[in-house]
C-alpha cells in the first residue's frame, strides 16, 4: 500500500510538472507575440516594434587620493623590528578612505622594496609595505606613471609589479612588457566598467631605456586618443590619471588646461591629476554636450613635505550613475565632494593622515579656518 502511495504521489508531481511546463511554453509565446509587433503604416512600410525591457539603473562612487611619496623621515618613523609598518598613518582616514566604491591613489615613489635599499629625495624607493597599508585601507588601483618612476631603474618598476601582482593589487601607469601595457585596466562595480589610463609628463630628465617604452606611459596626445578611443569601446567610464602641472602652484597652468579640454573632447569622463604637492581646484568640461570632471591636483596624501599647503591633500569623488533604457545606455556623473586631509607629524615622528576638520587634536592651531578655506579652493569653479 504505502509503495503504491508513494508511487501516486511521484505521478501526480510528474504530471503537475507537464502542466506547468506546457503553460509556461503557451506564456512565452504569447510573450514573443506582444514583443514583436508587426504594423503597417499608412504608406505601406511595415514597422517592428523595439522589444520592451525594465529599466535598469545603478550608482557607483569613485574617489581618488594624491600623492604617496615616501621620504626617508617617513619610511623611517614605519620602521619595525622585521621591516615596515604604514598601517598606523592611515588610522584615522581608513573608514573614509573606505566610503568609496573604487578608490585611486598616485604611488609617486614606487614600491621597489627594501631588498634593492629603501631610498627618499631625489631618487626614491619605498618597501612593499607602503601597498599593504593601501590595500588595507581600500585602495583599488595605483597609478604609477610620474616623474618618479624611472629613479631607480627598470629593476625597482618590475619589483614593483611583481609585488601588486602577488598581492592582486591592480597597477596602471608603469608595465614590465608590451603586453602588460596594452592591456586595458577595467575594474567593474555593480554592472558598471571603468577603464583606467595613467600618464606623466617626463621622468625627472631620466631617458627610458632604449627599446623599453612600456616601462612608462609618457604624456602623447596620440597616443592618449587612441588608448581613450579604445577604452571608450569596453568600458562605460574611462577615469585618466595623469601627472601634470608646476610644483607647489595651486591653480593649473595654461598646458594643464589645455590638455583637460583635450582629453574631454576625446570623450575621457573623469580626469585626477597630480604632481603640483598641493591642491588645485576641480571643474566641469562641456565638450559637444559631454561633461568631463576634472580634479587639476590632489595634493600630498602622504608625505615627508611640511608648510605652505604641502601637508594638506584629500579624498575627491564623484558619483557615476549607468542607466539602461529601451533608447540606449547613458552615463552621467553628480555630486563632486572633497574630503580634505592633513599630515600631521611630531617632530619627525607619528606621521598620520587626518580629516583636515580634526587636525587641531593633531598640532594645526587654525584647523576650522583651513578646512573651509580649502574646501572654497577646491570649490571656487564648481557652481554649486
Ligand atoms: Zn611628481
Amino acid at each position: 500500500m504505502l509503495k503504491n502511495k508513494y508511487l501516486y504521489i511521484i505521478l501526480t508531481i510528474f504530471a503537475l510538472f507537464l502542466i506547468l511546463g506546457g503553460l509556461y511554453q503557451f506564456v512565452s509565446a504569447q510573450n514573443e507575440q506582444s514583443k514583436t509587433v508587426h504594423t503597417v503604416t499608412s504608406n505601406g512600410t511595415r514597422t517592428i516594434a523595439a522589444p520592451q525591457y525594465k529599466t535598469w539603473q545603478e550608482t557607483v562612487t569613485i574617489g581618488a587620493i594624491g600623492d604617496i611619496l615616501i621620504h626617508d623621515w617617513v619610511y623611517q618613523d614605519a620602521q619595525t623590528e622585521d621591516g615596515y609598518d604604514f598601517k598606523p598613518m592611515f588610522q584615522y582616514i581608513r573608514d573614509t578612505l573606505l566610503q568609496p566604491d573604487i578608490l585611486l591613489a598616485n604611488q609617486e615613489s614606487l614600491l621597489g622594496g627594501a631588498e634593492i635599499g629603501v631610498s627618499s629625495y631625489p631618487s626614491f624607493n619605498s618597501p612593499y609595505e607602503v601597498g599593504d597599508a593601501l590595500i588595507d585601507s581600500g585602495v583599488d588601483i595605483v597609478s604609477t606613471a610620474n616623474n618618479h618612476t624611472l629613479d631607480r631603474g627598470e629593476k625597482a618598476i618590475l619589483n614593483a609589479i611583481n609585488y601588486y601582482e602577488r598581492v592582486g593589487q591592480t597597477y596602471v601607469g608603469h608595465y614590465k612588457d608590451v603586453e602588460d601595457q596594452n592591456t586595458l585596466r577595467i575594474i567593474n562595480k555593480k554592472g558598471i566598467n571603468f577603464a583606467f589610463l595613467s600618464y606623466t609628463y617626463g621622468t625627472n630628465g631620466i631617458p627610458v631605456p632604449e627599446g623599453k617604452d612600456y616601462l612608462v606611459n609618457l604624456i602623447d596626445l596620440d597616443k592618449m586618443k587612441e588608448e581613450i578611443i579604445r577604452a571608450k569601446k569596453e568600458a562605460d567610464v574611462v577615469v585618466m590619471s595623469i601627472h601634470w602641472g608646476n610644483e607647489y602652484q595651486r591653480v593649473p597652468s595654461e598646458e594643464q588646461k589645455y590638455i583637460a579640454q583635450e582629453l574631454a573632447s576625446y570623450g575621457v569622463d573623469i580626469i585626477f591629476g597630480h604632481h603640483p604637492h598641493v591642491l588645485q581646484p576641480m571643474e566641469w568640461i562641456e565638450v559637444d554636450g559631454h561633461k568631463t570632471f576634472v580634479v587639476y591636483s590632489l595634493g600630498n596624501f602622504l608625505s615627508g613635505q611640511m608648510w605652505d599647503y604641502k601637508d594638506i591633500g584629500g579624498v575627491a569623488e564623484i558619483n557615476v550613475t549607468k542607466t539602461v533604457t529601451n533608447s540606449g545606455v547613458s552615463i552621467e556623473l553628480s555630486e563632486p565632494t572633497f574630503l580634505p586631509t592633513y599630515v600631521s607629524n611630531t617632530n619627525l615622528h607619528n606621521y598620520r593622515v587626518v580629516p583636515l576638520q580634526d587636525a587641531g587634536n593633531f598640532g594645526l592651531s587654525n584647523a576650522s579656518e583651513k578646512q573651509k578655506e580649502i574646501i572654497d579652493h577646491m570649490f571656487q569653479w564648481i557652481v554649486q
